[in-house]
């Protein structure tokens, strides 16, 4: 019984991962996956961090952020940390980015983006308050020795208590709450204007964030990263070791050709220098797919990198044309976290391709540079296929890094990372990824105006195109299909412009479809529906052979195809009609589905070729209108539609919208 309990209570935690933060407060170090300091020998203590655990060295960038905030929100003009500090940060779940600041093994509170306001705020926590004490000069408050007491347990701070403040704290604002003596006993956030205060009698000022119950500074000895890296290197290369043994004994064990999946981010660049220690002789290929949509620093880094780590004869790059990204972007909408069809035209396509150019049958293991701390997605398995690449193996010798080990391994080694890093990107991305953070947008219009003014007009084209409201940028909801309840929780959106935005019309789809049922009768029941537009009469006389029989028709006002009880007329205006034969509804949906969605794919086609492996009976064609079949040899196996972004992402409402109309046929 009670073990039952034990694993319920597992489940709620967001666990990817082990904490293997340590520190060692004699040292003053931060120490991975180690309770005992590998420089003084003694027993040290986990930090104890917010899940899921996967802290990273503040850059200086960072650290100058963090003053900046603290600045802003508390008048702190003192230098309360050098650049040169030992910062992590520990990027832990919200509704954008927020990071909690770890400052030498103390906790000090943290930073998080907001959404409404786009701008970073900072709360600090007792420890953060503490630090600062003496410096505090805004949003601070002072509060009579009677509140006192019940402010250190947890109560809110009362309009009676106060016995003044500063005329600049606004509501919202995250505020010192101070003793007469200016000693700080809690942070709170203000519940009204001090200008409003200053009229009223009674009611709360500030609600308790934090009380300040421990008054003691632990002594901090300022060490830097260089002695950070050395007291931790014999534990990285121990590490290191057994990920290049798990790279020799993989590739031992599926004896396959081996490359590397770079992407220019620091995981991969580990996975890469790990490949080529631990596997010297082999003929190591490096991928690197610039998805056309790469930051300009990403793509000449890896031209450098290729140089210094002498790879150059063996990196292979493929280029997707930028346009491909934003004529699919203007078709389908801007992809989003929940809807990335982005990534099979603009990164697994390509590689399939390049995988196929340089091994015979695709067959090989490709090294990805994934980590369990990232998210849930990727804390599963340390080795896995792809649907759409179906014969590489992808394996990530790095599946239990956190990004601490990541750094100190990079830092160790000396190894030449990517520029963004220090601009306070945390990960390496597409600049448009719709996997970023709105935070990590923003920073676009600071890095890069040119780019980030693109991707305005992109969205704005796409807004007034489909109508939708202003917050549809502003908020950055253009990332998500379903909009994630805790972003819903901080948005000041009616129910119905949610919805007007999650309905995603798309620019071209089936717009209407019904049944005409005159009796009882199947056979007697015609389907009926429409199509945005139709504009490939002359691709679809070919391609709709994947469905059924097409017969010739000179006039070309309509096509007709049949397939054994099956008929359907499609017009040149994009209506259709579709007699149904004797069949059962599982059979009519599919049929139904692959009309639609040959006419769809034909209409929408964006060039990926993820299809062109599919068929077997070699059918597919491809040129700049899109992709033919051949009707002589088209088995109609309908293998190319499930590897087909707009059959598998793009138009999943209209799978929807076919089987509630079959689910009304009376059988
Ligand atoms: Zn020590």
């Amino acid at each position: 019984m009670q073990e039952k309990k034990k694993q319920k209570k597992k489940k709620n935690i967001p666990y990817l991962g082990k904490n293997i933060l340590y520190f060692c407060d004699y040292c003053c170090l931060p120490i991975v996956k180690s309770n005992i300091c590998p420089r003084c020998g003694k027993k040290i203590k986990r930090v104890p961090i917010t899940p899921p655990y996967d802290v990273r060295p503040a850059t200086k960038q960072d650290i100058k952020e963090i003053l900046r905030l603290i600045k802003q929100n508390f008048g702190v003009r003192k230098k309360i940390f050098s650049l040169n500090d030992v910062m992590l940060l520990n990027h832990v779940g919200s509704e954008d980015q927020m990071d909690e600041i770890v400052y030498y093994g103390n906790i000090i509170g943290i930073r998080r983006y907001d959404l409404v306001y786009r701008r970073w705020t900072i709360k600090l926590n007792a420890y953060g308050l503490l630090l600062i004490e003496k410096e505090i000069k805004k949003n601070w408050v002072i509060v009579d020795d009677g509140a006192i007491k019940n402010i250190l347990n947890g109560s809110n701070a009362l309009i009676p208590g106060i016995t003044c403040a500063d005329i600049r704290i606004k509501k919202d604002n995250y505020i010192a709450i101070l003793d007469k003596n200016r000693k700080v006993i809690a942070g709170g956030i203000a519940k009204i204007d001090e200008k409003e205060r200053r009229k009223q009698l009674r009611g709360t000022y500030a609600k308790n964030y934090v009380a300040v119950k421990n008054r003691t500074l632990r002594k901090i000895k300022k060490t830097t990263w260089e002695e950070v890296i050395e007291a931790n290197s014999s534990i990285i290369n121990d590490i290191s070791k057994e990920s290049i043994h798990f790279i020799r004994r993989i590739k031992d064990e599926l004896k396959l050709p081996v490359a590397v999946s770079f992407s220019g981010g620091k995981d991969s660049l580990v996975t890469l220098d790990l490949a080529l220690k631990a596997l010297p002789e082999e003929n190591l290929k490096i991928f690197f797919i610039d998805t056309g949509i790469e930051f300009p620093q990403t793509v000449s880094y890896v031209k450098k990198l290729s140089k210094k780590m002498n790879f150059k004869d063996n990196l292979k790059v493929k280029k997707v044309k930028t346009r491909i990204f934003w004529n699919a972007f203007q078709k389908f909408g801007p992809p989003g976290r929940d809807y990335r069809y982005c990534c099979k035209f603009a990164k697994l396509a390509p590689i399939r391709e390049l995988i196929l150019q340089n091994y015979t049958d695709g067959k090989c293991i490709s090294l990805v540079g994934q980590r369990r701390y990232e998210s849930y997605a990727r804390a599963t398995a340390d080795i896995w296929q792809n649907h759409y690449i179906p014969n590489q193996i992808n394996v990530s010798p790095i599946q239990n890094w956190t990004a601490l080990v990541i750094w100190l391994y990079i830092f160790l080694n000396k190894l030449p990372y990517n520029p963004l890093y220090e601009k306070q990107y945390e990960r390496k991305c597409c600049w448009v990824c719709p996997l970023s953070n709105l935070a990590q947008f923003d920073l676009l219009k600071s890095n890069n105006k040119k780019l980030y003014k693109k991707l305005s007009r992109e969205l704005e084209k796409w807004r007034k195109k489909k109508q939708l409201p202003k917050e549809y940028i502003s908020r950055g909801l253009w990332r998500f299909k379903h909009i994630p309840q805790k972003i819903r929780n901080v948005l000041t959106l009616d129910k119905t412009d949610l919805s007007e935005i999650e309905k995603r019309k798309l620019a071209m789809d089936l717009e209407e479809i019904d049944i005409e049922q005159s009796d009882c009768r199947i056979q007697q029941t015609t389907i009926l529906g429409s199509f945005s537009r139709v504009t490939k009469f002359e691709n679809l006389q070919k391609n709709l052979s994947m469905v059924g029989k097409v017969e010739k028709n000179n006039s070309l006002n309509f096509l007709q195809i049949k397939k054994s009880d099956f008929t359907v007329f499609l017009y040149r205006d994009g209506t259709f009609k579709l007699r149904l034969g004797k069949a059962n509804e599982k059979k009519i949906k599919n049929f139904v589905e692959k009309f639609v969605f040959s006419v769809l794919r034909t209409e929408e086609c964006l060039n990926c070729k993820l299809c062109f492996d599919e068929c077997k009976t070699h059918s597919l064609s491809f040129n700049n209108n899109g992709f033919s079949v051949d009707p002589s040899t088209c088995i109609q196996c309908g293998k190319c539609f499930d590897v087909c972004p707009i059959y598998t992402i793009t138009h999943q409402n209209t799978k929807e919208k076919i089987r509630n109309v079959v689910s009304k046929i009376n059988f």
